[in-house]
């Protein structure tokens, strides 16, 4: 097995410790041991990146969009050839099973040249004009160094959705990666750097988030921010964006609605979504959180619900057995304990788990509660963990008021058979994406965002690469 490394800045194409020699332990969820360090970036180090974006940013601007696509489609080749290690290097730092770390560096492998494709494709306008001596025109230019902030939950998948945009487009990127799962992402930089990246073009920090983010954002370096993690400090940075005049984008938390109608097909439901619920232990913005049966379905999708949680099999992500890992953070379990109680204080039914499992590591048993009020915290607030919540409605209507209640806005599901109802949610459901019948998100080719609180701007899809380019007007005479 690789050996798990200390990781490094990236900074103007050289891997370096920090300037002061400053480091952060990285510990494995499994055990809650530590396996390595990261270093953490002071003003100098970020200075150092600051100064050396920009200087990738003219490199980088003016290569052509077919070199950019060629160099990155190389990327995504060593990626691949070296997905088997960069998984398991994910698997140590996150703790989800091997298979989904492996899954997650392939579709990242897939991102990438999809955002090749994209780069040979970010067409201007020939504008008819009102004289036959003018010509009206509009150039799709890069809208200058980035910088980018992705969380734990996803150390390549994150990160790969900006970077992989923002090199497509012709802008430089200064990504502050997760303290947390560090050594996944830099191999991900790796593999660019390796497929010939020019210096200063990427460059990877890390150290203390809000330190970082409050530095590089107004800096007027930065042109771009783009950030994925929890509504309270989304609304913080782009706040911040908004008062320096940067653009953002913002993909930020849900507490995704999945409503089954009695005509539904229960057993795809079940099959399809169940395990959907328990995919890197629940830690997923899209994750399916509000169950919203309608009767008289209810109790027996929430008996299977229980069922298959009980079933699961949790342990070390290493293990092939494994279904489910641990939590990414040790501050997940208070935070998953006191939603559960609070439910079962406010007249829950706790169907199974419900519980931390053992004491080393930071494993949390599948749990499934049913009839929450939602007056309990856990309807308003993202779990962000393996807890589903089962709920019953008669009429369609109270369930779309339902789904549509709370001010998140990212993935809704449904499962019908009925063509009307599928019509219906499609146009009443208020989400960033809806899945119906099937689990269709995250593809690289659809977008990917939310609404309402869980943010803006779609990080995938044509308009993913828009995010990182600006209409420039020539116009002229003659
Ligand atoms: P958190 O709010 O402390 O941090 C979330 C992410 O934002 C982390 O990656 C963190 O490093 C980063 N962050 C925090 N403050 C920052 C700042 N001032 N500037 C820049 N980055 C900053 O929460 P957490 O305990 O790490 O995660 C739990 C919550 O975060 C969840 O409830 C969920 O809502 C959210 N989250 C969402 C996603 C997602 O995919 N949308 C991913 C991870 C976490």
């Amino acid at each position: 097995m690789i050996p798990y490394p200390d990781t490094l800045l990236y900074i103007d194409g050289v891997w370096r410790p920090a300037s002061d020699g400053r480091v952060i332990p990285v510990l494995d969820p499994a055990t809650g041991g530590r396996i390595g360090t990261v270093a953490h970036a002071g003003r100098g180090d970020l200075d150092a990146a600051l100064a050396a974006a920009d200087r990738g940013f003219h490199v980088w601007r003016l290569t052509p969009a077919h070199d950019r696509a060629k160099l990155m489609r190389k990327a995504a080749d060593i990626l691949r050839a070296r997905a088997e290690d960069v998984a398991t290097l994910m698997v140590r730092e996150n703790g989800k099973p091997l298979a989904q770390a492996r899954l997650e560096t392939l579709a990242g492998a897939d991102i990438i040249d999809w955002f090749a494709g994209e780069a040979q494709r970010a067409y201007g306008q020939v504008i008819p004009s009102r004289a036959p001596d003018v010509l009206q025109m509009t150039l799709k230019l890069p809208v200058g160094p980035v910088a980018a902030f992705t969380p734990w939950n996803f150390p390549i998948n994150q990160v790969v959705r900006k970077l992989s945009a923002a090199l497509a487009a012709g802008c430089s990127i200064i990504v502050k990666a997760p303290e947390e799962t560090p050594a996944s992402p830099a191999e991900l930089l790796r593999a660019f750097a390796d497929a010939g990246l020019p210096a200063g073009v990427a460059n990877l920090v890390f150290g203390v988030p809000a330190e970082i983010s409050e530095y590089l954002i107004p800096h007027p370096v930065i042109r771009k921010v783009s950030f994925t993690g929890s509504t309270p400090v989304g609304k913080h940075l782009a706040a911040l964006a908004g008062a320096h005049m940067k653009r953002a984008t913002m993909e930020l938390g849900g507490h995704a609605p999945v409503i089954i109608t009695a005509d539904a097909d229960l057993d795809l439901a079940a099959a399809t979504i169940i395990p959907n619920k328990f995919r890197n232990a629940g830690q997923v913005c899209v994750a399916p959180t509000r169950f919203l049966v309608q009767e008289p379905l209810a109790d027996a999708f929430a008996a299977r619900f229980a069922e298959a949680a009980q079933r699961l099999r949790v342990g070390n992500g290493m293990d092939p057995d494994t279904e489910m890992g641990p939590l990414a953070n040790e501050r997940r379990i208070p935070a998953l304990e006191a939603l559960v109680a609070d439910a079962v204080d406010h007249g829950a039914r706790l169907l199974a788990g419900g519980r931390r499992i053992g004491n080393e590591g930071w494993f949390y048993a599948p749990t499934v509660l049913a009839d929450v009020p939602v007056t309990a915290r856990i309807m308003n607030e993202e779990p962000f963990g393996p807890v589903a919540i089962v709920n019953r409605f008669s009429a369609l209507e109270d369930a779309i008021a339902e789904a549509n209640r709370l001010p998140f806005a990212l993935a809704a599901f449904a499962f019908t058979r009925d063509t009307a109802t599928a019509t219906r949610l499609g146009a009443e459901v208020e989400a960033g994406m809806l899945s119906i019948n099937h689990l269709g998100l995250a593809l690289p080719e659809i977008p990917f965002g939310g609404m309402k609180e869980s943010g803006h701007g779609t990080e995938g899809g044509s308009e993913a690469l828009d995010a990182y380019l600006e209409t420039r007007l020539v116009t002229r005479k003659g």
